[in-house]
């Protein structure tokens, strides 16, 4: 060695010293890594025959789940690619609200398979152009063999949703969950438009999942304010309301001198009678419910209760709107300007206890915009799958209503996507048919999962359903079942079209942003080099 060479290697410093970098094939191998193992750790979770995780955050809080975002949200996850991951998840969740699974699975498979490619030194931006192109082939072929549900729609709505629930804790009350689901948001949706926040979620321990019920009208997790309030009232006339019903206290510090008994007198009684000019008003409206946002004085409880009128406080922004879509009526800042427009309708208004703590319903609305579903199930764990479960399927039935199109299942669109992508690929020349080919072959990931989540052998499955494919079965998928290869159309199992058609496209973005990433600079703190597979047990 002598002293010239040592001149040549003194580094160049760049970043201050407590940066990590990793640079080339070294941060893309850990970024794949860290992403494949997220997709590794939800696989076992897909399809009906898909196992649970069991999640304990740092409180001891247990979640049991087998739902894909759920379980990467409670992850914690650090790494930065691994969180790129976490992300289809979350945007699969908002954009269609369901096949999350699915979404990072593929990413997860696009990447593994990309990785082979870049082992024979295929440039990252040659795959990312062939990803991109199999991704537009992919979505054109979804597009080609998805069904129109024209007039079958509510046949295909309950299909779908029963889809969605198969495998689920929702699963023991299936069918009839399915129909609940279909009616709620055949009813509040509006054409072709639909908004799932007004499907409102109740949920009560007690009882079991078959206890469920649809109401058409809005559950508020409160009681009427005074207990010689009438407890159930027929022809409901509903006064919603964002004003407190007090008397205002000023803003400011203001102070009122008083010098004399009489004068104390003539302050209360002042007030007395704004409040009770307060009562008069609600009655003159004829409302004999009274829903208020705000606060409900003392006296004013007590004169409406005198009045024999239903009244409720404190009842959140979120529950008035549903409210108002669901009786009709509008909600008043103001007692001055109320009439007759503003009265909202409900059939029943009534209280029930359950447990210690008693609901107010507000049910038999005429064609109400907003329902809700009280949701039973016997332990709070299990009503939080189950509403899970439920949000997944009314996700997929929201997207009926908006795209009116549908989908078989159980691995068909995915092998048939991959049999199109490979004749596409046929003729293509060069390095980007071998980076179609890998989206072609990452396809498989999903039917090959949900066999293997199914105790069966998955390469017989793929070369008895890709046979099947190739022979003009367009619809045939994975009977997890019973194991063999049939036409899942027939066999009921449903998926709306954009569920597969966002999962595809927002896994193939992902792959592509995480492959075209080839420096790392990181503060320090932020953990990226070794990701490592979460600890498991030796079973
Ligand atoms: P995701 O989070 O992706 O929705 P799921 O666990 O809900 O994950 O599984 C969805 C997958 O299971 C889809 O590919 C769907 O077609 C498939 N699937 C659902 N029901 C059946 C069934 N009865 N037979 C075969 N596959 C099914
Ligand atoms: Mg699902």
């Amino acid at each position: 060695m002598n002293g010239n060479q040592n001149k040549a290697t003194q580094p160049i410093v760049l970043l201050p010293d407590n940066y990590s970098r990793l640079i080339g094939r070294d941060a893309q191998r850990t970024n794949i890594m860290a992403a494949r193992i997220v997709a590794e750790t939800v696989r076992t979770t897909l399809g009906p025959k898909g196992m649970d995780k069991m999640l304990v955050d740092s409180l001891g809080d247990i979640t049991v789940t087998n739902d894909g975002v759920t379980i990467l949200e409670e992850m914690e996850i650090q790494h930065p690619a691994a969180k790129m991951m976490v992300e289809i998840a979350k945007t699969q969740e908002e954009e269609v609200g369901d096949g999350t699974t699915t979404a990072v699975v593929i990413a997860g498979e696009l990447l593994k398979q990309a990785n082979e490619l870049l082992d024979q030194e295929i440039h990252p931006t040659i795959l990312a152009k062939g990803y991109r192109l199999a991704s537009e082939k992919a979505e054109a072929t979804l597009k080609k063999m998805a069904i129109k549900v024209d007039d079958k729609k509510r046949e295909y709505m309950l299909k779908v949703a029963k889809t969605a629930m198969t495998g689920k804790s929702a699963e023991v009350a299936r069918d009839k969950l399915a129909q609940l689901l279909v009616d709620a948001i055949i009813q509040i949706s509006d054409k072709n438009e639909v908004d799932l926040n007004n499907v409102k979620i109740e949920k009560r321990t007690g009882g079991g999942i078959d206890d469920t019920v649809l109401i058409h009208g809005i559950v508020i997790d409160k009681e009427r304010v005074h207990s010689e309030m009438p407890s159930k009232m027929g022809n409901a006339k509903i006064l919603l309301l964002d004003a407190a019903l007090e008397v205002k206290e000023t803003e400011t510090d203001a102070q009122i001198r008083i010098t004399s008994p009489d004068q104390l007198q003539a302050f209360l009684e002042q007030e007395e009678k704004t409040l009770n000019d307060m009562v008069n008003k609600i009655e003159k409206s004829g409302a004999n419910v009274v829903f208020c946002q705000k606060g409900i004085d003392d006296f004013v409880q007590h004169l409406l209760a005198k009045k024999g009128i239903y009244a409720v406080r404190r009842v959140k922004k979120s529950d008035m709107e549903k409210l108002a879509k669901a009786t009709g009526g509008k909600i008043s800042n103001s007692l001055k300007s109320i009439d007759n427009v503003d009265i909202g309708f409900a059939g029943k208004v009534y209280e029930k206890k359950f447990g210690d703590n008693a609901l107010t319903f507000v049910t038999d609305c005429k064609n109400p915009k907003a329902v809700t579903l009280l949701v039973r199930g016997s332990t709070e764990h299990i009503l939080d799958e189950i509403e899970r479960a439920i949000e997944d399927a009314l996700g997929d039935l929201g997207s009926v209503i908006r795209n009116g199109t549908i989908v078989p299942g159980g691995g068909a669109p995915e092998i048939e996507v991959a049999k199109e992508l490979e004749e596409f690929s046929q003729g293509m020349a060069g390095r980007e048919q071998l980076a179609v080919k890998a989206f072609a072959k990452s396809m498989e990931i999903i039917p090959r999962t949900l066999a293997e989540n199914a105790g069966l052998d998955p390469i017989d499955m793929i070369v008895e359903l890709k046979a099947s494919h190739e022979s003009g079965n367009k619809h045939h998928g994975v009977d997890v079942f019973k194991g063999t290869i049939v036409d899942m159309l027939k066999q009921g199992v449903i998926e709306p079209l954009e569920v597969k058609t966002q999962a595809i496209k927002s896994a193939s973005e992902t792959a592509i942003l995480i492959l075209r990433i080839d420096d790392v600079i990181a503060a320090s703190g932020k953990e990226m080099q070794n990701p490592q597979m979460p600890p498991m047990g030796d079973y």
